[in-house]
């Protein structure tokens, strides 16, 4: 038994710490602050590690990779803005935390992953959670054309561009939430396309992720 998977009214408490922290930095959406409390983060880390799953901190998953901080999380979704049965791509599965989080508000998630290890463990482990997500491995500069169009894209890595895919496979007036710049720091970008197709960008702050990768060689 992964005795990581064991909510006790310990982890209920650091949960319900993390949501005032979260509200204190300006999360004020009901429904992002309830995900928070309600998905255990502890369950995508590695068991040495359950101590730190509950600081507002990103942490490292392997592969060089990190699960984001859950402020980070939580403007991301807020900004986002979705729907109840909305139908949701993630890029950038990592640990599967966030796809829990989408999935938990009531999503109907697609994530991919370009690196397989990971990929492999979020596959695995967001089932035995009861979260029903489809996690695909590939690059997802290219979304996942065979399950377009998307209600909301959500990229979870710094991107240097907006790859076109991505604009190509969101509905008209669906909205895409993707840190964008190949330096040291991301802008926070939503993108809402127009029933015409036509785009409005705004910015939404300074954040910092991993980058956005494409193929192994790059
Ligand atoms: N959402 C994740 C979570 O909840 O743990 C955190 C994501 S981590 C900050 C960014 C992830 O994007 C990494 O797992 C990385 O391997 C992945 N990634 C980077 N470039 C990618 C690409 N082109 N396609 C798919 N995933 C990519």
């Amino acid at each position: 038994m992964n005795t990581n998977l064991i909510d006790t009214f310990k982890h209920k408490g650091l949960r319900k710490k993390l949501v005032t922290t979260v509200k204190s930095k300006g999360i004020r959406d009901e429904r992002v602050l309830t995900a928070i409390e309600s998905v255990p983060r502890h369950y995508f880390f590695d068991s040495g590690f359950l101590e730190y799953a509950y600081e507002d901190k990103a942490f490292p998953i392997g592969e060089g990779q990190t699960i984001s901080q859950p402020y980070t999380v939580a403007f991301q979704t807020e900004l986002l803005d979705l729907r109840k049965g909305d139908k949701i791509l993630e890029v950038g599965t990592g640990s599967g935390y966030q796809a829990a989080i989408l999935f938990n508000m009531g999503g109907k998630v697609y994530s991919i992953e370009r690196q397989r290890p990971l990929y492999v463990k979020a596959k695995e482990m967001l089932p035995k959670i009861g979260c029903i997500v489809k996690v695909h491995f590939g690059d997802g500069y290219n979304g996942l054309q065979a399950f377009a169009p998307f209600d909301r894209i959500l990229v979870t890595a710094g991107a240097p561009l907006i790859p076109q895919p991505l604009i190509d496979q969101l509905k008209p007036g669906g909205k895409m939430v993707i840190p964008l710049n190949e330096n040291d720091y991301q802008v926070m970008t939503l993108i809402v396309k127009n029933e015409d197709g036509s785009t409005n960008i705004t910015q939404h702050g300074i954040f910092k992720f991993v980058p956005l990768l494409g193929d192994k060689s790059r």
